[in-house]
């Protein structure tokens, strides 16, 4: 007598041993990626460089990626969450420019003056409005976390940040 197959039945394999070894492993290792990231995290707690990319973005993260539609926006973005940029504040701190204030304004021209409160260029209205409307915070680690907002920063300006 033939013997009948029970098709719906999973047969064993060698692919679903493999994926019985390679489950027995991700508790280890997601216990070794969250080890890791805690330590991670504490050292960006304590450290003493990169203060103002800290203050801008406070937890560590990873795997995270920022698709900008330009190289020089995305330049220009980076430069921003460094802390690193040529806007007048820190171009005085260089010894480059004499007062380090806004040219259109006088406040002291900072990233968070330059685009969040200047309301010389307008920036600062068309960033707010645009985080209304997406239901965002109006604050410098939204503006500078998304390209799609950061490019708006980057669109206006008529000067190398
Ligand atoms: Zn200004």
């Amino acid at each position: 007598m033939r013997q009948q197959t029970d098709w719906r039945r999973p047969q064993p394999t060698t692919r679903a041993s493999h994926m019985t070894l390679a489950s027995s492993y991700r508790k280890p290792i997601d216990e070794v990626d969250a080890y890791i990231k805690k330590r991670w995290q504490e050292e960006w707690n304590a450290g003493k460089t990169g203060r103002h990319l800290h203050s801008i973005q406070p937890e560590v993260e990873d795997k995270q990626q920022r698709h900008f539609s330009s190289r020089s926006a995305e330049v220009q973005t980076h430069r921003l969450r460094l802390g690193r940029c040529l806007l007048n504040s820190y171009l005085h701190q260089m010894g480059k420019h004499d007062t380090g204030n806004c040219s259109l304004c006088g406040s002291p021209e900072t990233i968070g003056h330059f685009i969040m409160e200047c309301p010389a260029k307008g920036i600062s209205t068309t960033l707010r409005k645009m985080c209304q409307d997406r239901g965002m915070q109006f604050d410098l680690h939204t503006l500078l976390s998304n390209p799609s907002i950061a490019i708006q920063i980057h669109r206006p300006t008529d000067r190398r940040l």
